[in-house]
């Protein structure tokens, strides 16, 4: 039997162990939520911004984000039309309509000259994503939020690590979303966290993810239609070691990511997605482009690598597909990606000799 060689999964310490086993001896009566502080404490001080909510996960983070902003069902939010599908029903679920629009065939983020055709009277905010863990182009979104008057909300789900020009991902427009699902770069399980510099969003997003609650007329008191989405604080003991360990694992992705780079990086029928110029990727999720004149289909190489053990994920479809949404823009470069992408496996238990295996097995079955 080959040795199974997984598509994502987490490293794991004794600090981990530790921090789980304190969080439930210790984590209640008046120190019921000490791992969430900390956590949120640890995030925040990492990426230099104010203010931090950990979150059950990181769709319920980007809910808070839209509910926050006051997006309603006259409203257009711009969006990427290549994410896991959690990026735009955070804008569906207040009623608001995501405008999918294309991608920068480099670095798989919203392509900003796409914005731009997309905004009309209606357009109020800009949902990007830092895909795959490769920062978006974040000077010229953020020169057209200005230009036009536009709310930024940065799904960074995935980038945790990640820098554009120097500063941290999810600290550029008006809210970051962090996941720490058990697929993503640190873990807990489920997890995750909403990040913000704005004091007026901040307490807006704190009354609305505890129920609107603020005790303020009298005890139970809800001021405002609320929701649960507060993280557990044994989940956040979790989350807390792995953010403290946050540049070790960043630098075992990178080093992941350069050991298919070399075996890759010149070869006929694909292309390797790499940092552009002025990014540093966490390279969460390192992946190819075949090109379409290959005599295999991107399933057909799938199911070989998987035959041999080796578990990979193609591109996403395009979401304005779904039949919950609507396609305005065809999105050519994002429908490449869906049909001809792979992520390779990442998983922070990977080793070089697995990173070859997979290389070796790619190479013999697009020959
Ligand atoms: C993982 C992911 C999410 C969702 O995160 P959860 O914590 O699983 O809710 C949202 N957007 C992107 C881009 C993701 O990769």
């Amino acid at each position: 039997m080959l040795k199974k060689i997984s598509f994502a999964g987490p490293s794991i310490t004794q600090k981990e162990i530790d921090y789980v086993v304190d969080a439930t001896k210790n984590g209640w009566y008046e120190t019921y939520n000490i791992h969430i502080k900390k956590l949120e404490k640890a995030v925040t001080s990492y990426l230099g911004v104010k203010f931090g909510i950990a979150t059950q996960n990181c769709t319920l983070a980007l809910h808070l984000a839209t509910a926050t902003l006051g997006l309603r069902d006259t409203d257009e939010v711009i969006c990427t039309d290549f994410s896991w599908v959690a990026t735009a029903y955070a804008i569906s679920y207040t009623g608001a309509k995501p405008v999918f629009v294309d991608i920068d065939p480099d670095s798989w983020c919203i392509d900003p000259q796409a914005i731009k055709k997309a905004i009309t009277s209606k357009t109020k905010a800009i949902m990007l994503v830092h895909s795959f863990g490769h920062p978006a182009q974040m000077d010229e979104i953020m020169d057209i939020a200005k230009e036009y008057n536009l709310r930024v909300i940065e799904d960074a789900a995935p980038s945790l690590g990640s820098e554009f020009k120097g500063q941290k991902t999810g600290t550029f427009g008006d809210i970051g979303c962090f996941s720490f699902h058990g697929a993503k770069i640190a873990v807990s399980g489920e997890g995750g966290i909403f990040v913000t510099n704005d004091e007026g969003i901040y307490k807006k997003a704190s009354l609305l993810a505890s129920m609107g609650r603020t005790d303020s007329k009298a005890v139970f008191w809800s001021d405002m239609l609320g929701y649960k989405y507060t993280i557990a604080n044994l989940t956040a003991a979790l989350a807390l070691a792995q953010v403290e360990r946050i540049d070790e694992l960043v630098a075992k992705k990178r080093e992941i990511f350069s050991w298919y780079y070399e075996r890759l990086k010149d070869v006929q029928g694909l292309k390797i997605i790499k940092e552009k110029k002025d990014c540093k990727s966490n390279y969460c999720y390192p992946s190819i482009l075949l090109q379409d004149s290959l005599s295999v289909s991107r399933d057909e190489v799938l199911e070989k690598l998987k035959a041999l053990n080796i578990e990979c994920r193609p591109g996403f479809p395009r979401m304005s597909r779904f039949p919950v949404f609507e396609a305005r823009f065809p999105n050519h470069e994002a429908e490449k990606v869906e049909k001809w992408g792979i992520s390779l496996p990442s998983a922070l238990n990977l080793t070089r000799e697995d990173a070859d295996f997979v290389c070796d097995s790619l190479l013999e079955i697009i020959e």
